[in-house]
């Protein structure tokens, strides 16, 4: 068969190309270090890691994260092989030596026959001639390219940076203190009124809440982060209560329009959640984007009323990160509806994470290579963490201020309710599991490539 072309060689091009070549498809791998190099790395080697040496959490049985590994692992996962071979202790996370990673995924691909590496920027949208073509250049993706990438999505669907607000399991919010209303009951596009859930602070509660926000611990920013210019419409928590005592009361946490039934009060202030996915099980604190540790992010917003036992989907931050609004833009497999000869993979296309990102590289690998052999296009189901996560920036996140967001279970469809009312919190971790690795053995019984 033709060969593919993926573009970039970070953890998703990587195993794009991996999962083209199982199949018997050439790859041509297209790769700008060392001729052009980004902000943050710094070897020529192919999947960098360009910060933590960390996969997060090995946790199989009872993490998002860690089921997320084994999936890859059955689908015969270059990263993951590597990252066995590079393994070093960590607990219950899975952690490697990145020079020895980087380099068991680049002696791989540089041996494997099928694949040619080519060593060169590709500075604007690939040629016509690439009639199958997976972009995978990651959060620096180099400017002539993402300005490229702009012009054919349209104004506005390309960020270059993420402002994530922190985002709660929407079962963990105690709703005997918090409330469903929109402001002034309005209704949106097919909404009922009662689109938010509010929290409400009264002057005590808001005055302390402004102090611990101006004494957290906050991440500084990078120099080349620095330079990244923001918009006043997504400014950290933290700069606008810098700003004055009552900015945030007459910003994001504005009580107007809202009437607590708990108290038949409006309140001084409101923490407002929005919905965040189709399955309406994650909500995000409406424009609570900040740089604040992760820690004290919990140890802060746990003080909302409301909140108090939160349990967070993913924490906040801001950083230089460009991705596009997939949501929109992306079919089912990852290709853009208006050129689909192009599909997206990795941190671009809005999933944050290393493992996330060399997923969904392992996915549009399948589907280019399927296509190409004109074999059916089949997704994994979207009770397995690989079918979630594509599920979610395919579709499943709401477009509307769509922001990268990491694997978690409050992705995956629920469990039957009798099965989850029988189970605590954390075996209901165990039934999503347990389901999804045998949901996953189903769906690659029929994919010959599952077994080696
Ligand atoms: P990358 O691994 O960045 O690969 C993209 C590749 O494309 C690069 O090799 C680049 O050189 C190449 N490229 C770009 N443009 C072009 C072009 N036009 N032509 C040819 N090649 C091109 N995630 C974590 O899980 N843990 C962390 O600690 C972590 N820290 C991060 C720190 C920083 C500073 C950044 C920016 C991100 C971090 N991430 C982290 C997020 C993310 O998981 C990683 O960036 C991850 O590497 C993304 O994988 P990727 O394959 O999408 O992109």
């Amino acid at each position: 068969p033709k060969a593919v072309h993926v573009v970039g060689g970070g953890l998703a091009g990587s195993e794009a190309a991996w999962q083209l070549t199982r199949a018997g498809v050439p790859v041509i791998l297209h790769e700008m270090r060392p001729v052009r190099k980004t902000d943050a790395h710094h070897t020529d080697g192919l999947a960098e890691l360009v910060c933590s040496n960390s996969f997060r959490s090995d946790d199989v049985e009872y993490n998002a994260v860690g089921l997320l590994h084994e999936e890859m692992r059955r689908c015969n996962s270059l990263i993951m092989r590597a990252a066995e071979t590079a393994k070093v202790p960590a607990g219950g996370a899975l952690a490697v030596d990145r020079d020895v990673f980087s380099q068991a995924v680049t002696a791989a691909l540089e041996a494997e026959p099928l694949v040619s590496i080519q060593r060169e920027e590709v500075a604007g949208l690939p040629p016509q001639e690439w009639d199958s073509v997976i972009l995978a250049t990651g959060p620096l993706t180099s400017p002539a390219l993402a300005e490229a990438i702009r012009d054919a999505t349209g104004e506005g669907y390309l960020s270059f940076f993420d402002a994530i607000a922190p985002i709660v399991h929407k079962d963990s919010i105690d709703l005997s203190r918090a409330w469903y209303q929109s402001r002034y009951d309005k209704e949106g596009p097919g909404g009922t009124g009662k689109d938010y859930i509010n929290c409400p602070m009264d002057k005590e509660q808001y005055e302390a809440f402004i102090q611990a926000l101006l004494d957290g611990e906050k991440t500084a920013f990078k120099d080349w982060e620095e330079s990244t210019p923001y918009f006043e419409g997504c400014l950290p928590i933290e700069v606008m209560a810098e700003r004055g005592k009552e900015t945030l009361r007459f910003g994001p946490m504005k009580p107007v329009g809202l009437t607590d039934p708990h108290s038949d009060r409006r309140p001084y202030a409101v923490v407002q959640l929005r919905q965040d996915n189709r399955l309406g099980t994650l909500y995000n604190l409406v424009g609570f984007q900040t740089k604040l540790k992760y820690a004290e992010q919990v140890r802060i917003f746990q003080m909302i009323p409301g909140l108090e036992n939160a349990e967070f989907a993913r924490l906040g931050g801001i950083h230089r990160n460009t991705f596009i609004n997939s949501p929109r833009l992306l079919d089912g497999t990852c290709r853009l509806k208006v050129d689909p000869r192009l599909r997206f993979a990795g941190q671009v296309t809005g999933v944050e994470g290393y493992i996330e990102s060399a997923a969904i590289g392992l996915l549009t690998g399948r589907f280019a290579a399927s296509e190409r052999l004109g074999q059916d296009l089949s997704q994994p189901p979207a009770t397995t963490a690989l079918g979630a996560l594509l599920e979610h920036i395919t579709g499943g996140a709401e477009a509307e201020g769509f922001q990268p967001m990491n694997v978690n279970f409050g992705l995956f469809p629920p469990l039957d309710p009798q099965t989850a009312k029988r189970l605590g919190k954390r075996e209901r971790k165990r039934a999503y599991s347990q389901r999804a690795l045998a949901d996953l053995g189903t769906w690659l019984s029929g994919d010959r490539r599952a077994a080696e």
